[in-house]
């Protein structure tokens, strides 16, 4: 583990970095980046922001959110320093980009997964830490540089989404100390950032949900929930992985279930997983078995099998889980 002091020497002695985070990126992912984009900005650093898949409409509101790059951009940009966000293992920033994004002096890795494995040359993991943006807020703190209105929407954005807007276990009285004083910083209505994130639905993700919902099935003392998208469902209603987003808390708010499970049929035949627990099992280890990541409560993996095989060893391994723990 690195200190943030010997971090902020690492960023102050070089001067072009290369910002990245895991493919499919989320709201904490966007706004960790953007925040710590403008803060070594502020350092008067060359700072470029590459990301494998583009940033989703509902982040489009984020100052700065355009001068995110694609992937290719990178090919022709070598940085100093190369810092990873919010991203458990060094390949979850997409296969392109673990190639190109070769940095001349140092990979810092900073991020809050349970999961997380240290594959920087300076690891700054707090599993403990409501999000990387946290994380990012309490770097900045410890600098004499300001946040400003800009960093301090990003910042609230990224911790916002990582804890559902604030109601998740990893929601801590500081989380919320720090998104009041975020709020102050910003000066932006929380109420307008949560629409933006959580509520602009397009009716064809309604359609799907409607159709996901259709398919849940319990084990019978429904302690474990499950529920499956298939390829042919996602294009009957003109979605896309990216609309399956969420659906996994619908059946985690069920009375109950302890282990919630959503099974997305990818297009190449295997299965994207998003696993939730209600507290009584570690769904980070369940994903870790198969070879996925992410923290107690909330977790997911990729299983090279079709969806109805998948199911089933998910199943088996939460029961496994779900007895072990009585
Ligand atoms: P979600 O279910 O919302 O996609 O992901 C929940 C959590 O699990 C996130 O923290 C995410 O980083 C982690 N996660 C999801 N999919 C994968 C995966 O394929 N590999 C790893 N290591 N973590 C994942
Ligand atoms: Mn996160």
């Amino acid at each position: 583990m690195k200190s943030f002091r010997s971090t902020l020497a690492l960023f102050k002695q070089y001067q072009t970095f290369a910002i990245s985070t895991h493919v499919n990126p989320d709201g904490d992912a966007i706004g960790s980046e953007l925040a710590l984009y403008l803060f070594l900005e502020k350092l008067g650093k060359t700072v470029r922001i590459f990301n494998t898949d583009p940033v989703p409409e509902k982040y489009q509101f984020l100052p700065y959110w355009e001068n995110i790059e694609n992937a290719e951009a990178a090919s022709d940009f070598c940085s100093d320093v190369l810092i990873i966000l919010d991203a458990s293992s060094r390949e979850r920033i997409g296969n392109f980009l673990r190639k190109r994004l070769l940095p001349m002096h140092a990979v810092v890795n900073i991020d809050h997964h349970t999961t997380a494995k240290a594959f920087g040359d300076y690891n700054i993991i707090e599993p403990a830490a409501s999000s990387t943006a946290e994380i990012i807020y309490k770097f900045i703190r410890s600098t004499d540089i300001a946040i400003d209105e800009a960093g301090a929407v990003c910042l609230y954005t990224g911790m916002m989404f990582d804890t559902g807007c604030f109601r998740f276990s990893n929601a801590t009285p500081e989380t919320h100390r720090i998104a009041a004083e975020l709020i102050e910083i910003g000066k932006f209505a929380p109420d307008e950032v949560y629409r933006q994130v959580f509520e602009q639905v397009p009716l064809s993700k309604m359609h799907l949900l409607g159709q996901t919902l259709r398919t849940l099935e319990l084990t019978p003392d429904g302690k474990i929930g499950w529920v499956r998208v298939t390829q042919a469902m996602l294009n009957d209603t003109d979605t896309t992985l990216d609309d399956v987003e969420g659906f996994v808390n619908q059946v985690q708010a069920i009375d109950g279930v302890d282990v919630a499970i959503c099974v997305c049929e990818l297009a190449d035949g295997n299965t994207k997983v998003s696993l939730r627990s209600a507290g009584n099992v570690d769904v980070a280890a369940l994903a870790a078995e198969f070879d996925g990541g992410g923290h107690e409560r909330a977790s997911g993996c990729r299983i090279e099998l079709p969806i109805t095989t998948a199911i089933k060893r998910l199943v088996t391994s939460a029961q496994l889980h779900i007895d072990e723990n009585g």
